[in-house]
C-alpha cells in the first residue's frame, strides 16, 4: 500500500503524540494513586491521633467528661469520615455519635461507599473500626472507637482533585494531537512542495523538455541537494543536446561542399558538358580526400572535444613529450626545408600525457601545414612557480585579424588555408582548446599576416600531484 508523504507523517505525529499521552496518562496515574493513597491513609491516621490526643487532655480521671467538647469534636470528626464512640476506663458509653445522629452516619458510610466504588468498581473496602486507649500515667481512664471506611476513602474533594488532573491530561492530550496533525501538515507541505516539483520537473526531462530551473528554496538540506542536482541534470541534458544539434549541422555543412562539388561534377560529366580527364579526377579525388580526413576527424572529435572530458592524469616530462613529437614530423620538415626546435629544460607535469601530446601534434603539424619552405618553428617551455609555458611561434603564413577570433571555433578554417591542399577540417584547434580547459589552462594565440604566429599554452603547477 502506497502512502503519500503528508500521510506518513502526520500519522506518525499524531502515533508519537497519542503514545506520549498514553505513557504519561497511566505513568501519572498510577504514581498518583500510589502516593495519594499513602497521603490518604497518613491523613486519617493524623486525624484519629489528633481527635484522640484532645479527648485524651481534656479526659477526667474523676468521670468527669466535657461531653459538649466531645461532642464538637465528635462532630467535626464525622464531617471528616469518622465515627467516634468514648468510653470510660469500664467501657461504659460516654457519647456515640451513632446513637447522636444514626441516620448521618449511615449516609456518610454510603456516600464513602459509592466514592471509592465510582473509582475502584471492584474495591473491597467496608467500615472498619480502631480502639485507642486513653491513659493517665499508664492508668487505663477510657478508650475512643474511631469507625470508618477502611482501609481508605476518597472524600468528594479528593475524588474532584484526581478527576481534575484526568480531565487536564485528557486536554492536553487532545491540544497535543491537534498541535501534532497542524505542525505534521506544515512539515509535510514543506517537504513534499519542493518533492513534487522536483517530480516534476523529472517527468518534464524524461519528455525532453528541460523548462524552467526549479528555483523552489528548501530549509532542508538534502531536498536543497536535490534540486540542485536536477536543475543541473536539466542543464547539462540540455547543453548536451544543443551541442549535439550544432555538431550536426556543423557536420552536415562540412558534408556537402565537398558532396555538391563531386555531385556538381560528375553531372558535367554525365550530361558531356566536361571531359572525365586527369584534372577532374584529381579534382574528385580531392574532395573524396577531404570527406576522408573529415571522418577520420570526427573520431577524434567525439574522444577529445566531450563535454565532460575524463583526465587521465600522470606525471610525465613535458619537454621530452615534446622533442618525441618532433622526432615524428622531422622528416616531413627536412622534405620542406623547414626548421624545428625546442628550448626549455626538463619540466615534470601531471596531466593527461595522451592529451596533451594531441595538443603538441595538432599545434606542430599546423605549424607544418601554414608555413612556407624555408620557415622557423621554435617552441620554448618556461615554467614559474605556479604555471607552465609553452610557447610555439612560427614565421608562417599567419592568420588575418578577422579569422584571429574564429580560429578556436569548431570547423573554423581561415579563409586563406581554405584553399589549401593540406587545410584540415578545422577541428585540431577546438580539440586543443578543449583539452587545455580540461587541464584548467589556457591557450592563446598571436599572430601577423605573413610574418608568423605564436600560440601560447598556459598550464596551472597547481594540480601537480604530491
Ligand atoms: P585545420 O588545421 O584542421 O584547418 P585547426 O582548427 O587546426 O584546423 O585550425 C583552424 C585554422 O586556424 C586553420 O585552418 C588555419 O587557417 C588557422 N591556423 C591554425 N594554425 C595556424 C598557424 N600556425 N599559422 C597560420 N594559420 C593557422
Amino acid at each position: 500500500m502506497l502512502f503519500s508523504l503528508k500521510t506518513k507523517l502526520s500519522l506518525s505525529y499524531v502515533l508519537i503524540i497519542l503514545f506520549c499521552v498514553a505513557i504519561v496518562s497511566i505513568s501519572s496515574n498510577i504514581m498518583l494513586e500510589r502516593q495519594f493513597k499513602n497521603y490518604v491513609i497518613k491523613q486519617q491516621e493524623q486525624k484519629a491521633n489528633d481527635i484522640v490526643s484532645l479527648i485524651n487532655q481534656r479526659s477526667n480521671k474523676t468521670g468527669n467528661w466535657d461531653i459538649d467538647y466531645i461532642e464538637e469534636l465528635a462532630l467535626n470528626a464525622l464531617e471528616n469520615g469518622m465515627i467516634i464512640s468514648v468510653l470510660d476506663a469500664d467501657d461504659n458509653l460516654i457519647w456515640d455519635a451513632a446513637i447522636h445522629n444514626d441516620g448521618l452516619c449511615q449516609d456518610m458510610l454510603l456516600s464513602m461507599s459509592q466514592n471509592m466504588k465510582s473509582r475502584f468498581s471492584e474495591t473491597e473496602g467496608g467500615y472498619e473500626e480502631k480502639i485507642f486507649n486513653m491513659t493517665d500515667k499508664s492508668k487505663k481512664i477510657g478508650s475512643i472507637i474511631v469507625g470508618y471506611y477502611g482501609p481508605f476513602y476518597y472524600t468528594d474533594s479528593d475524588l474532584n482533585f484526581i478527576n481534575t488532573i484526568n480531565k487536564m491530561l485528557i486536554w492536553a492530550g487532545a491540544t497535543s494531537l491537534l498541535l501534532a496533525l497542524f505542525i505534521g501538515a506544515i512539515m509535510s507541505k514543506q517537504i513534499s512542495k519542493p518533492i513534487a516539483r522536483v517530480i516534476d520537473k523529472a517527468h518534464m526531462i524524461s519528455e525532453g523538455s528541460y523548462g524552467e530551473r526549479i528555483y523552489e528554496k528548501s530549509n532542508t538540506k538534502e531536498i536543497g541537494m536535490l534540486i540542485e542536482t536536477i536543475n543541473h541534470l536539466g542543464e547539462t541534458l540540455k547543453k548536451q543536446e544543443a551541442l549535439g544539434k550544432q555538431l550536426t549541422s556543423d557536420i552536415s555543412h562540412e558534408l556537402r561542399t565537398p558532396l555538391t562539388t563531386i555531385q556538381g561534377n560528375l553531372e558535367a560529366v554525365l550530361d558531356g558538358v566536361w571531359e572525365l580527364d586527369k584534372n577532374r579526377i584529381e579534382v574528385l579525388h580531392e574532395e573524396i580526400l577531404r570527406i576522408n580526413r573529415l571522418v577520420a576527424n570526427l573520431g577524434k572529435l567525439t574522444k577529445f572535444e566531450s563535454e565532460n572530458l575524463k583526465l587521465n592524469r600522470t606525471e610525465f616530462d613535458i619537454s621530452k613529450l615534446i622533442q618525441d613529437t618532433i622526432k615524428i614530423f622531422e622528416n616531413e620538415f627536412i622534405k620542406e626545408n623547414k626548421k624545428i626546435e625546442l628550448i626549455g629544460n626538463s619540466e615534470i607535469l601531471y596531466a593527461d600525457m595522451d592529451k596533451i601530446s594531441q595538443v603538441i601534434v595538432n599545434i606542430i603539424s599546423n605549424s607544418l601545414k601554414f608555413t612556407n619552405h624555408g620557415a622557423e618553428v621554435l617552441i620554448t617551455v618556461v615554467s614559474d612557480r605556479k604555471s607552465l609555458m609553452i610557447s610555439f611561434k612560427d614565421s608562417g603564413i599567419g592568420i588575418s585579424e578577422e579569422d584571429l577570433p574564429n580560429i578556436f571555433e569548431r570547423f573554423y578554417r581561415a579563409e586563406k588555408s581554405r584553399n589549401r591542399l593540406m587545410g584540415g577540417a578545422g577541428i585540431g584547434l577546438s580539440i586543443v582548446k578543449s583539452i587545455v580547459i580540461a587541464h584548467n589552462g589556457t591557450v592563446s594565440v598571436n599572430s601577423i599576416i605573413n610574418k608568423g604566429s605564436e600560440f601560447i599554452i598556459t598550464l596551472p603547477k597547481t594540480d601537480k600531484k604530491y
